[in-house]
């Protein structure tokens, strides 16, 4: 069914506040097994918002829209939707009960506060429309079906339209659309976007479902198998031949197929298994290295050093660079980051060091060595190995990309140094 999301709220368009609602309700939607084609934010103006619904009353199955249900003369989402359904609004008297001894709660507990009339338009439902009682606030949820269409109308606080839509929405829609949508995540590192994308071309171009997304991150390539069907067995078992088709093809670069986890997290879990600890020698990503392993609960069973030797001296003094190498080869060279890697190893005692340097910029460029060059060690089983990046964009992308990157490769060298070891 295409479902259509709007959001009502000159507050919304001005960027004053996020439009959570929107996520939430097509991550839900998703898990129903709707097809979100359309979303949509309208400010408080009558003219723009018939437009708005009009246009998704048309073109959708299903129409969600959160905001402008209150009492005050912008609040118009119910009118207009009305309006255009061609539905009278009558009082519902379930309604004005509960709207009045939650009003008369309210002016007790608040001497300055009174009830005004205009509280009382909130008593005002469509015709025929199903009334879902609000537990959190004065507005309730309502449901309209007219020709084959079904218009959900929710109150805007998320802490009054998240329960509305858990408590009565979701299975209201649930008996709708039975089928279900599943997804697996397969992430991969390691290899960069359009090489993923060249080697699943050929089954995205045959795929009908399940569905494959490739997702660019920083450093990681994340491929989502979408699968629909009547339950979550069935989804899992159209899913389970692609994730093994993928896992043929990127093998060893594939670092995880939960959602949830993350590249470092599947490295600790790594260390963990192998009883290995790990060091870093940062120097042009001032210790993110460190801080993305200090993420993962549980790091310290693992992660030994973090050494941030961003001057020169630094790296003499924690890391035993020699001054030779940084005077005839320079801190941001290969032969530094060996050296950073290998006192990293010494000096931590760790089984694993990483270590990088580079030319985050903006100035400090030369032609031979240019904003961007990255150097980065690994020294493990007593080996040090070495490779040099170049990466693109201002300081902090150049920071986070040389992040992401030397993840990769400390993961691939405890891989490499597991295999050698094995
Ligand atoms: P109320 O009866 O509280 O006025 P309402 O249904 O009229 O409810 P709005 O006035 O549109 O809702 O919004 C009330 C508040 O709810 C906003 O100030 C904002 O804090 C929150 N809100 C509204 N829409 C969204 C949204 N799309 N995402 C996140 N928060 C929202």
């Amino acid at each position: 069914m295409i479902t259509e999301l709007i959001s009502v709220g000159t507050e919304i368009l001005l960027g004053n506040i996020v439009n959570t609602n929107s996520a939430y309700l097509s991550e839900k939607c998703a898990e129903l097994g709707l097809s979100v084609y359309y979303q949509g934010v309208v400010g408080d103006n009558e003219e723009r918002m018939k437009l708005v619904i009009q246009t998704a009353i048309e073109r959708s199955d299903v129409v969600i829209l959160t905001g402008g249900l209150g009492p005050t003369e912008d609040d118009m989402t119910k009118e207009v939707t009305a309006g255009l359904l061609g539905l009278p609004l009558v009082e519902d008297a379930h309604t004005k009960e509960r709207l009045e001894k939650y009003l008369k709660e309210y002016e007790n507990n608040n001497a300055q506060r009174r009830i005004t009339a205009n509280n009382y338009k909130q008593a005002l439902v469509p015709e025929g429309a199903l009334i879902l009682d609000n537990h959190n606030g004065t507005a309730p949820g309502l449901i309209i079906e007219k020709n084959g269409k079904t218009v959900v109308l929710l109150p805007g606080p998320p802490d009054e339209m998240k329960p509305l839509f858990e408590e009565e929405v979701f299975p209201y829609l649930r008996k709708k659309q039975p089928e279900v949508i599943y997804s697996q995540m397969v992430k991969i590192c390691g290899i960069g976007e359009s090489q993923v994308a060249e080697e699943v071309q050929d089954l995205i171009d045959k795929q009908t479902n399940p569905t494959i997304a490739p997702y660019a991150k920083i450093g990681e390539v994340h491929l989502r198998i979408t699968a629909k069907g009547e339950n979550e067995k069935e989804c899992k078992k159209l899913i389970k031949p692609i994730v093994r088709e993928l896992k043929e093809r990127f093998g060893k670069n594939i670092f995880a197929t939960d959602e949830d986890k993350s590249l470092e997290e599947a490295i600790v879990d790594m260390l963990k298994d192998q009883g290995l600890t790990l060091a870093l020698a940062e120097s042009c990503t001032g210790g993110e290295i460190s801080a993305r392993i200090v993420n993962v609960s549980g790091a310290s069973d693992v992660f030994t050093h973090g050494f941030v030797t961003y001057s020169n001296r630094a790296k003499r003094k924690c890391l035993g660079v020699k001054k030779s190498t940084l005077k005839l080869e320079g801190a941001v060279s290969a032969k530094c980051a060996k050296e950073m890697a290998r006192g990293g190893c010494y000096f931590s005692g760790a089984d694993i060091c990483l270590s990088i340097t580079g030319l985050a910029g903006p100035g400090g460029g030369t032609k031979e060595l240019p904003v961007g060059t990255v150097f980065m060690g690994c020294c493990y089983n007593s080996k040090v190995i070495t490779q040099e990046y170049h990466f693109s964009g201002n300081r902090s992308k150049i920071r986070e990309q040389a992040t992401a990157h030397a993840l990769a490769l400390l993961r691939e060298c405890i891989m490499e140094g597991i295999s050698k070891k094995g």
